[in-house]
């Protein structure tokens, strides 16, 4: 697999290399030359596979160039170790349920295939040794969970003061092989102190330290197994002529970016939905072309607050620019914090379905733009129980955790930086 970067303007590298570097040198984000396609027989047989066979067949055409066919099947197994169910709702409407993993978001399949990739990509070097992720949520406590059992791994977690409640920040910052670094900005401000240190990382003081968010591509390619299986659940469910639609929860766009990313392995998903909060620049730029990053507002869907995508980046790069072509596979839709708390409402009292507010959004694009003939596959990728607090708010009801890991409430490690390259690069460069 060659990597070429979406700003165009640094060398070509293999997949191992632009795993180490994260981010390409020129600013840009690594995407693959080619994506490889999946013969015919393979989708004649995906609804009778399992999870596992289907992401080993997945992953092998994927990877099958960069590691070994029993590596691969290793790596597979060690990372999906939970379910990904397919639930219906009524008639043609489903949900694919991606909240399973150990810390109950979807982030844990990629955090824990980038934990497996990097074990096997180069045992030799440091490469795995030192992660840095941004986070507005609980991608920083997936990626901290997935790497508790990689040997020296150090997990640096930057997050925005103010935004992640005690209970989120208990989940990486009291882990010992994690720094948390509390930023006075925003998420879009972490993430852009992640992409500088990591441009700069040939020289600074972010030497052989690699991105732990969907910006590092062994993060993002796992997250297309997820589109796989969503298609063999619904085919399975719906038969093989169904029509698939697929709504997305967006923030930075990883997920949607996989999803069109399986598209072009040769899945047969009719379209998707990408739906977003009131932070809209995917939505503008699919309206008029034009993209505008914008600070990001504040919604009742805090983890999907970004101003500023970064995978728009590896989207455009996918279609070449080509909007028209963009908009035959996807449609955007924004949602108001009303309409967010609305629907979470009505699948409380429709499906007795407890819902995060992001993943209302996902049901909501769904239910209001799906076909009678279409068959729809909503993703979800929360546990609501992570959202309580603002369940409780709106439905009246708050969720129990299916299970509850006691973290120490005290956590000692985190330092305070404001959002200033120096300022990280002093604190990663601490012993
Ligand atoms: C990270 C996250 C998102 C945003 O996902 P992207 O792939 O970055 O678009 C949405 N919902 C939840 C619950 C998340 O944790």
């Amino acid at each position: 697999m060659i990597l070429h970067s979406t700003n165009g303007k640094s060398p070509k590298v293999s997949f191992a290399e632009g795993v180490a570097n994260g981010i390409a040198p020129d600013g840009g984000l690594y995407m693959p030359d080619e994506l490889p396609r999946l013969p015919q027989a393979f989708f004649r047989n995906i609804s009778e596979m399992s999870l596992n066979e289907i992401a080993f067949v997945v992953c092998d055409t994927l990877f099958g160039n960069v590691l070994s066919s029993a590596v691969i099947k290793r790596i597979v197994d060690d990372a999906i170790s939970f379910p990904v169910p397919l639930h219906q709702l009524d008639g043609n409407r489903y949900t694919l349920e991606l909240f399973h993993g150990p810390t109950m978001t979807f982030k844990d399949l990629g955090a824990r295939f980038m934990a497996g990739l990097l074990a096997h990509l180069d045992p030799g070097r440091h490469l795995g040794r030192k992660i840095i992720v941004a986070t507005g949520d609980d991608g920083g406590a997936a990626v901290a969970d997935a790497f508790r059992a990689t040997p020296g791994a150090q997990v640096f977690v930057l997050y925005p003061a103010g935004d992640l409640s005690e209970a989120q920040i208990s989940r990486f910052a009291t882990l010992h092989h994690v720094k948390a670094i509390e930023v006075a900005g925003s998420f879009d401000d972490c993430q852009t102190l992640v992409k500088e240190v990591l441009r700069d990382a040939a020289s600074g003081a972010a030497r052989n330290f690699t991105s732990g968010n969907s910006i590092n591509l062994a993060r993002e390619l796992p997250a297309i197994i997820y589109f796989f299986q969503a298609y063999s659940c619904a085919v399975r469910a719906a038969g093989r002529n169904a029509k698939i639609v697929i709504s997305v929860p967006c923030g930075n766009l990883g997920t949607l970016a996989a999803g069109l990313m399986s598209k072009m392995m040769g899945l047969p998903v009719r379209r998707f939905l990408a739906a977003n909060n009131s932070n809209d620049v995917f939505v503008e730029y699919l309206k008029t072309g034009g993209l505008k990053p914008r600070n990001a507002l504040v919604t009742m869907a805090r983890a999907m607050d970004v101003g500023n995508p970064s995978n728009i980046a590896r989207i455009i790069d996918m279609y070449n620019g080509d909007l028209q072509l963009l908009r035959n596979d996807v449609e955007g839709y924004a949602y108001t914090d009303e309409e967010i708390a609305e629907t979470m409402r009505e699948a409380f009292i429709r499906h007795t379905m407890p819902v995060s507010p992001q993943d209302a959004m996902a049901l909501r694009a769904m239910n209001r733009h799906l076909a009678p003939d279409e068959t729809g596959v909503a993703l979800m990728g929360a546990h609501p129980s992570k959202f309580a607090t603002t369940l409780k708010a709106v439905i009246g009801v708050s969720p129990a955790a299916p299970l509850s890991e006691d973290f120490p409430a005290k956590h000692s490690r985190i330092m305070h930086i404001p959002p200033t390259p120096g300022a990280l690069s002093r604190v990663l460069a601490m012993k």
